[in-house]
């Protein structure tokens, strides 16, 4: 081994910074999961063949101001996303992967993070607009994206970089 390849850094190999962590959900948040579901189910194809359906996850729509939202994060924030891909749905995989390359580039490169138990990741922001698989258990604090508190990208911006949220006790 190199000199090099023992250092701490290069075994560590990862993206650890200072900065408070925020995990961002996709359906629901980031993408307009519900106008693909309605699309197909429109075309005939019942609630079950819908989820599994191989264009379901495929090139969704952002929803309004979210990728405005994510770039604005990026200065405050050490971000991820944080999504759960329907085990059924083999192309969701894939497809969500590519998402993020199409429409949050750089910034989200290596910052996919796809899982069925979400209150197992550490931080201290999860804007998620469920509380399934997972989020329930989030021991950070869970925006819930949609509700009454939160209802669009605009008010969880206004109070994800209020002051006082970037000042770390
Ligand atoms: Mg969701």
């Amino acid at each position: 081994m190199t000199k090099m390849s023992n250092s701490p850094a290069y075994l560590r190999a990862s993206l650890k910074t200072e900065k408070p962590i925020v995990y961002v959900d996709m359906d629901g948040v980031l993408c307009d999961f519900d106008k693909r579901h309605e699309e197909l189910m429109s075309k005939g194809i019942n609630q079950f063949q819908a989820f599994n359906h191989a264009f379901a996850f495929k090139d969704l729509d952002p929803l309004p101001g979210a990728i405005e939202a994510w770039q604005s994060l990026q200065e405050k924030y050490d971000t991820y996303i944080l999504s759960t891909a329907m085990w059924s749905n083999t192309y969701a995989w894939t497809d969500k992967r590519i998402w993020v390359q199409k429409y949050l580039g750089k910034s989200a490169n290596k910052k996919l993070i796809l899982s069925h138990n979400k209150g197992l990741l550490m931080g201290d922001f999860l804007i998620d607009d469920r509380i399934a698989n997972g989020v329930a258990d989030f021991t950070g604090e869970h925006i819930h994206f949609g509700t009454e508190k939160f209802p669009t990208w605009k008010e969880v911006l206004d109070y994800l970089l209020a002051t006082k949220q970037n000042e770390k006790d």
